[in-house]
């Protein structure tokens, strides 16, 4: 189900831009996704989302993103899919998150936007004009395994066309990365499949892993999360509450190994497993600037 409704804002201010790809301000044109990963957290409550599985669509997105740029006195970079993918299905239709590219790009404002979804390829032209000044893509993958991420992420395009759309991104020049996360337990957390994301992140020249080894849980989120574990991994549940009771971050299994082996395997392949950021390209920029003086 579908539910448009107009919004008085779009953009809100980070306080603490180091911690999410080095965003100033973020937004969301959507809330609730239509990939309906089981996984998701923002089924929590404290997001009074009360159908996540809805998706709402801000549908004056464009004309309220045009006026707060132009009323900001300080430029930062912009970010979206924090808490809802910006390219989740309906927007091949609605076109708003390539619109709002359009009026960022007028506006020259670096951005930063996190997906699942290979329907970003839509708007390379876009992505190009705007890393005249810095465009960064994030697409997370949790699994290679195709028929397990359509089990897990059931409405996101496959793991495989995630990665070939890094390829595209990656070639183009576009800061990619990989937001490897979560890492469910007991499902993803395994040596083998570490290693095969760094491989194929390798592969398609992918420069960054964000990773978590782990997921969050709680109240209607776990809920939603441990009926999904009943109907596709019957044993799990019963794992699940002796080893995590009512904790909010549930690490994966051997969590320091497996972090070694990422480490270990990122390294080799020259991969960062720091965030990217636009304050990280415009402070080197300016160093290698000031070098040559
Ligand atoms: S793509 Fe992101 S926002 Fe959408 S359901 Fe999956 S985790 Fe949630």
């Amino acid at each position: 189900m579908i539910n448009e409704i107009e919004t008085k804002t779009l953009l809100s201010s980070n306080k603490n831009p180091s911690s999410w790809f080095g965003a100033n301000y973020i937004f969301n044109i959507y809330r609730g996704c239509e990939h309906h990963c089981i996984y998701c957290d923002s089924r929590s409550l404290c997001y009074r989302i009360d159908n996540f599985d809805e998706l709402i669509v801000k549908i004056n997105s464009v004309d309220i993103i045009k006026k707060e740029l132009k009323t900001k006195r300080k430029k930062g970079c912009l970010a979206t899919g924090s808490m809802s993918d910006p390219y989740t299905k309906s927007e091949k239709n609605y076109l708003l998150t390539r619109r709002c590219l359009e009026v960022i790009s007028e506006n020259n404002y670096p951005v930063h936007i996190t997906t699942k979804s290979n329907l970003i390829l839509r708007d390379i032209d876009l992505l190009e004009e705007i890393n005249k000044i810095y465009a960064s893509v994030a697409i997370t993958i949790t699994t290679t395994d195709d028929h397990l991420s359509s089990i897990i992420e059931p409405g996101a395009p496959s793991s495989s066309d995630r990665f070939k759309a890094l390829g595209v991104l990656s070639t183009l020049g576009i800061t990619t990365s990989i937001t490897m996360m979560p890492v469910l337990p007991f499902i993803e957390d395994t040596e083998a499949n570490i290693l095969d994301i760094v491989n194929k992140a390798s592969y398609y020249g992918v420069k960054h892993i964000v990773p978590w080894l782990g997921m969050s849980l709680r109240d209607r989120q776990r809920d939603y999360y441990y009926k999904s574990l009943d109907e596709n991994f019957p044993s799990l549940r019963t794992k699940y509450e002796k080893t995590f009771k009512e904790s909010y971050n549930c690490s994966a299994r051997n969590v320091s190994k497996l972090n070694n082996v990422l480490l270990e395997a990122s390294s080799r392949y020259n991969i960062s497993l720091k965030m990217p950021s636009y304050h990280h390209k415009l402070n080197s920029t300016q160093l290698n600037f000031l070098d040559k003086l």
